[in-house]
């Protein structure tokens, strides 16, 4: 069981080489060795391996925004999941809403994409959230219910298997203003009675963890991971300075 509360940033499109360098380098020495936070970072593919020099030694986790479903073969482009490994990844963001909604990624592209990074052995971070449509029309439960339904039916978790399912209302990724938490916790419950429908009890408590995301910072942060059912966060915006990352992570302590 996996009891350690889990901080990943995702730095988007948004760091080249030197500044991705620079910030994993902040990272290494501001980040305490022992800590109960597990911290991993999620830079561009072009940084990954530089980056991967950079925080060895520490307990920072390295992990890609995306994989391909495939070992290898004709898919210009495209990253495997074995590729991820030599560089040392340890996780990977899988369907995030921005990729969903520019990318063309389907349910059954996330699924794909899940089941390749486990049998890898690569800790995968699902996406899930509704749109503030969906939101408004009071569809959320049933969207995320769809979601993670079909990301993980009839994937087979393994006893050393680590997934996460990270709840993401679309609508408040990089506004500044973060859900209610109160009402990320009711999805998080939804989340987590889906994850029975679909697995032993034992597998959901052992096996995966339900983090939030949108708009976390050091000062709203621990308003989430107070709550039993959230186990940690994923940051965008907040993760891109060594500072406000630390902080978010010196804030759950
Ligand atoms: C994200 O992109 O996954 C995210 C949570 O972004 P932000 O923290 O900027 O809302």
């Amino acid at each position: 069981m996996n009891n350690n509360l889990l901080v990943v940033g995702n730095w988007k499109m948004k760091l080249g080489l030197k500044e991705s360098l620079k910030l994993a380098n902040g990272l290494k020495k501001k980040i305490k060795r022992k800590s109960k936070v597990e911290v991993g970072i999620c830079p561009s593919h072009s940084s990954l391996y530089p980056v991967a020099a950079a925080v060895r030694g520490s307990n920072i986790k390295l992990g890609a925004q995306n994989l391909f479903w495939e070992e290898e073969g004709a898919f210009t482009g495209e990253i495997s999941p074995s590729m991820l490994k030599e560089l040392g990844c340890e996780l990977v963001i899988i369907g995030h809403s921005e990729r969903r909604q520019y990318l063309g990624e389907t349910d059954e592209m996330v699924h794909k994409k899940t089941r390749i990074a486990l049998e890898n052995k690569i800790m995968p971070i699902v996406c899930v959230g509704e749109n503030l449509e969906e939101r408004e029309d009071k569809k959320t439960d049933f969207i995320i219910i769809n979601q993670v339904t079909k990301a993980l039916q009839g994937i087979n978790v393994e006893e050393n298997d680590q997934l996460v399912v990270a709840y993401e209302p679309v609508w408040v990724i990089g506004s500044g203003q973060a859900i209610n938490p109160e009402d990320a916790e009711h999805v998080h419950r939804v989340i987590r009675q889906t994850l029975i429908d679909l697995n032993p009890k034992e597998v959901v408590d052992n096996n995966f963890r339900i983090i939030y995301g949108g708009s976390v910072d050091s000062d709203n942060v621990t308003s989430f991971t107070d709550k039993k059912l959230i186990e940690g966060v994923l940051v965008g915006g907040a993760s891109l300075k060594a500072e406000k990352f630390v902080n978010i992570i010196n804030a759950i302590k």
